[in-house]
Formats: structure tokens, sequence, C-alpha cells
């Protein structure tokens, strides 16, 4: 039975913050199963990342057939995509409706963001404050807050005095920006400045790309999906939902049988070029011993380095471009659009600030050790303080007046990514210690929100008023996470995985790294175990 709240109740089950593809799942689910709920949501809308991110060029790096909601056959079927990879605003339009179509919104109070939470171990319910003075009580709490919605500013000296408008890909202005005739710098070359790169070149009279770090990029190879594909699609979700669940990545793409060194150089080449093809991130998992062993890495990152030498003109610009410092894979891959052959552009300018570091901003431009860039718009793609920058900033206090910020001083410590101990019926949705980031997000907000949904279901069931994860069973994760990551070669790489992009962040490998399927194996293996690793407290 569907409970109808309303977003003025004051004591509800369920608190959730954050209104993207989790919380907006959350809201839809925990009221199908009778809960009273309340969304709370600091942007003026729904959609989270993609209401945020507006560049131009964003895309999602999933396809987009598996970048959307399963947990409805009913909208898989209503919905069509337009593109393999869909943009920024297809997706939001796929939100919105979504929201619409579910009645989203009258539960969701927007414009409004939670700055504490706080437990209350006599009642055990946990209250929540907002920045516009409202407190709400509820028995849980889920922080569907978002992996990557904290964007990073870089402090370099000056910044605030530049002359012109400065943007942050991950505030990008709604009405758009039209570069045309500007000289504009780009600071930063991950995922956002590899999508924007290309289409402000298009339009800039100049354009300077500011690289730190080069990164791997495989071509998205995007393109329209025909009329056939989305009939074919559409007619075997099941079963490409099916494979998705059960993949090491929530999508239906299984790596290559052999290892790397057990297939021929031929069939290596073919399988390298099948998933090159195939386009972008999942270059990665051509085969699956290439993110253990190096030197079946190496012939993954070879094949890359020939495809990518073949597009760029210049060899000292290509010298530049091509990642030296971490093994392929290791960081996320980019997925572009004529991002190498954008530097062929008589207009565009690269500098590697490797060399030249960038020592101040002036009001005209940017110095660097050796040349003043003169500029008329700054582009930062500059990141995200990722997995923990969100949940930092809201001032979560559990038992003992205990804070979540205190407890993750050394990094992040977490049950299945899913519970923290000392904070009981608290949920993390997509947080550090899950796969999180390096799965297909809609399914994994999905199976995290149907873990807690039915975890809900089992406490009131059996008359338990809480679960917390036990100190012991967090110890064992985080121990087990980083097991894993030891095992495979992420930890080589001064990747946001680890929090290397954050000056004084602890070095932490934050993901569950055994893959999508495992994960949801042991997620299953412990609530059928009567919530193996969680103790269910009884009403005080
Ligand atoms: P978000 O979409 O980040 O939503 C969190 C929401 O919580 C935000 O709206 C935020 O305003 C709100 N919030 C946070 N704190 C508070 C607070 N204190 N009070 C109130 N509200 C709060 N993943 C993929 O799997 N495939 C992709 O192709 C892909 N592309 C991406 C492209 C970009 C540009 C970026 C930045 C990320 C991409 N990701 C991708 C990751 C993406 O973040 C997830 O796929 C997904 O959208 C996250 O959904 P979410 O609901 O967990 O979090
Ligand atoms: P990012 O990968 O962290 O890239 C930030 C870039 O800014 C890096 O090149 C970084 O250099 C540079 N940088 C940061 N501070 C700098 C400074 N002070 N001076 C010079 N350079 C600086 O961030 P992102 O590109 O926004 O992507 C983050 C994640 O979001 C991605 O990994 C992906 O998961 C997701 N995303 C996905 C897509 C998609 O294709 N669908 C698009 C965008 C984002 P260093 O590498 O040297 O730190």
């Amino acid at each position: 039975m569907a409970a109808v709240s309303s977003a003025t109740e004051s004591n509800v089950d369920v608190i959730v913050v954050g209104a993207g593809f989790g919380g907006l799942y959350a809201l839809h689910r925990f009221r199908q199963q009778g809960l009273s709920v309340r969304v709370f949501e600091a942007a003026p809308e729904v959609g989270g990342t993609w209401y945020y991110n507006r560049y131009p060029g964003a895309r999602c790096d999933v396809e987009s057939l598996d970048y959307c909601y399963s947990f409805s056959d009913e909208l898989q079927q209503e919905w069509t995509w337009t593109e393999k990879y869909a943009t920024q605003s297809e997706i939001l339009d796929y939100i919105n409706w979504v929201a619409d179509k579910l009645d989203l919104r009258a539960g969701i109070t927007f414009n409004t963001r939670v700055v504490s939470a706080v437990l209350d171990e006599d009642s055990m319910r946990w209250t929540i404050a907002t920045d516009n003075g409202e407190t709400v009580v509820a028995r849980f709490v889920v922080m569907a807050t978002g992996p990557l919605s904290s964007p990073l500013t870089p402090d370099i000296p000056g910044l605030e005095t530049f002359g012109g408008p400065i943007y942050h890909t991950a505030h990008w202005p709604h009405e758009g920006v039209d570069f045309t005739g500007k000289r504009v710098g780009v600071i930063g070359t991950g995922s956002s400045g590899v999508q924007s790169i290309p289409l402000i070149a298009e339009q800039a009279a100049q354009l300077v790309v500011f690289q730190r770090s080069p990164n791997y990029s495989v071509p998205a190879g995007n393109r329209p999906l025909t009329a056939e594909e989305i009939a074919h699609a559409k007619a075997t979700y099941g079963e490409r939902r099916r494979l998705s669940w059960r993949s090491g990545g929530g999508s239906p793409h299984v790596a290559h049988p052999k290892l790397t060194m057990q297939a021929s150089p031929e069939e290596r080449r073919a399988a390298f070029e099948e998933r090159w093809q195939l386009g972008g991130v999942l270059f990665s998992k051509t085969f699956a011993d290439q993110m253990i062993d190096i030197e079946a890495n190496e012939e993954a990152r070879k094949f890359y380095e020939g495809k990518i030498r073949a597009v760029i003109d210049d060899p000292e610009v290509a010298e530049l471009l091509i990642p030296n410092d971490h093994p392929i894979g290791t960081k996320r891959i980019c997925t572009d659009t004529n991002y190498f052959q954008t530097f062929n552009r008589s207009n565009v300018t690269l500098v590697s600030v490797r060399k030249t570091p960038i020592e101040s901003i002036d009001e005209s431009g940017v110095a660097t050790s050796e040349v003043h860039y003169d500029l008329d718009a700054l582009v930062l793609a500059t990141g995200f303080d990722a997995m923990t920058g969100t949940l930092a900033k809201i001032d979560i206090v559990g038992r003992g007046g205990q804070k979540l910020v205190d407890d993750w001083s050394h990094g992040p410590r977490t049950y299945l990514g899913l519970g923290v101990d000392g904070f009981p019926n608290l949920f993390l949705v997509s947080g550090p210690g899950a796969p999180a980031v390096l799965a297909n997000m809609v399914l994994h907000a999905e199976a995290h929100i149907q873990w807690i949904s039915e975890a809900i279901v089992y406490l009131d069931k059996h008359g338990y008023a809480a679960m917390e994860a036990t100190s012991a069973a967090v110890d064992a994760w985080v121990t087990e996470c980083n097991q894993r990551a030891d095992a495979t070669l992420f930890p080589k790489a001064n990747s946001w995985y680890v929090g290397a992009n954050v000056p004084g962040k602890p070095r932490v490998f934050m993901l569950f790294i055994g893959g999508f399927a495992t994960y949801l194996d042991i997620c299953a293996e412990v609530a059928d175990a009567g919530y193996k690793g969680f103790a269910l407290l009884k009403a005080p």
C-alpha cells in the first residue's frame, strides 16, 4: 500500500536526503511499502548530478539503455532514448518524466539543505535540521547525497581577481554560455574537461587547456540509436538487465573469455578493437585480468597508445597527452568525442602545468612559470571532493555525540557501504565501501534502496526498532575493501578514488573493487543470514 506523506510532516518513518537517481527511487519505493517519507533537496529541482552538470558535451558514459531505472518495466518500455550516450538534457528530461509519472515532487522539499542529523539514543529517532530552520524527526535516515556532488575549486593564488567569468563544469549556467570570439582557458582534463573541451574549442576564438595529468580517454562512438536497436533492446530488456545485474560493472557486456596473455596476439588485438568500437570506459574491462596484472594492462596500454598517436598531428603534443604515470583504467577512463583531434586545431593550445605550473591568476588571465595567457573566460573542470565531501558537510551525530566526520578522519569506514557503527538506522546510498562509481550507478542506487527497503520490512516484521553495523563488521569490511584493492593495480594511481585530488584528504581506496555482482551477492548473504554484522535492536 502506498502511503501519502505530505511535505510538511515533522515526524516520519524515513527522511531521504537528495533527489537524484538514488533519492527519487527511495521516495517511490518507501512510499510503495507504506512508509511515510520526506525528501530534502538542496536544488530547486530533481536530477542531482544531471541538474547541475550542464557543461557543453555532458553525457553519460554508460549506455543510455542501461543508465536508467530497471525497477519498472513500464518505465523501460515507455521511455525511448535517442542516442547511444544520452546528453545531460535528455537524462534530466528522463528524470523529470519519471518524477512526474510517479508523482514524486509532492514528497520533496526543494531549495532546502539538510545541515545536521542527530541521533536521540533514548527514542532511537533521528532529528534532522535544515538551512531554513525546519526540524523533522524520523526512524530512518537515508543519505542519497551523491558521491560526486561537492565540486572542487582549485586553490590558485589570485583566482578571485580574474576579470572575466569563471564557470565550474558542475555549476554550469542554465542559460548556457556563448564563447564565440572569446579567449577561453580550461583547467582540468578529467571526464568533464575531456567532454567539454572539443565543444568549447569549436566556439572559442582561442582555447588554452591547462593540463596537470593527462588522462586515458576512449572515443564514445556516440550515434543516434536506430529504430531497430530500440525495438530489439525493448524486446530483450529482461535479458539485458539480467546480464547487467550479474556483471562486474552493471552493464550487459562481458569480458573476453581468455586472460590477456592466454589469447594469441591476433585474438588480443581483435578483442581490444571490439571494445574500442564499443566505446568509452568499458575498454578497461576487455580482459578480466587487465586491472590486476601489469603485463596484461601493458598490452591494453600499448593498443591504446597506438590508437591515440594516430589521431594527433604533432608528436610533441601527443607525448604530453598520453599518460605515463598510471596503468590504464586505474583512473576512470574518460569517454570522449574528438578530444585528441581537438589539439590539432590551430586555435587550441595545450599547456602542461606539470612542466610549467600555474603560478597565479590575475585580472587578465593565467600565469604559468613561463607564459602569461590573456583570457576572457575561465572554465574549471577541476572535479569533486568525491565519496565523502558531501556527507562531511552535514553534521551527522550518532551514539554518545560521536560525529561521522571524526569517525572518518583517517578515511571512511562503513559496513557494505550501507551502514556505520555508532549510527543506527542511518543508511548511505552509493557511499564509500560500495562499488558506487565503479558500477552503473542507476542500478547501484536501485540495489541499495531495495536492500534498505527490505531491511526495514524485516525490522518491522520482527519487532526491532533499529539496526546498527557492528564495529567488528565495519573493521572487517574496511580490511576486505583494502585487501581487494591492494590485489589490483588501482592503488598505483593518484586518483580521486583514493582521495588524491583533495589536499590533506586521507589516502584510502574508498570503493569496493570486487565487482558489482559479487558485491550484490555479499549484500544478499548478509540479509539472508538475518542481517549478519548488524546488531538488531529492540525499542528502547
Ligand atoms: P546525485 O545525483 O549527486 O544527487 C544527490 C543530491 O543530493 C543532489 O541533488 C544534491 O543537491 C543533494 N544533496 C546533497 N547534500 C544535500 C543536503 N545536505 N541537503 C539536501 N540535499 C542535498 N555514473 C554512471 O554510472 N554513469 C555515468 O555515465 C555517469 N556520468 C556522470 C557524469 C557527470 C558529469 C558526473 C558528475 C557524474 C556522473 N556519474 C555517472 C555519477 C553520477 O553521480 C551518478 O550516476 C548518479 O547520477 C548519482 O545519483 P545520486 O542520486 O546518488 O546522487
Ligand atoms: P576529475 O576526474 O577529478 O578531473 C579533474 C581535473 O582537474 C583533473 O585533470 C585534475 O588534475 C585537474 N585539476 C584539479 N585541480 C587542479 C589544479 N589546481 N590545477 C590544475 N589542474 C587541476 O573530475 P571530473 O572530470 O569532473 O570527473 C569526476 C568524475 O565524474 C569522473 O571520474 C566520472 O566518474 C564522473 N564524470 C563522468 C562523466 C561521463 O563521461 N559521463 C563526465 C564527467 C564526470 P589531476 O588529475 O592532476 O588531479
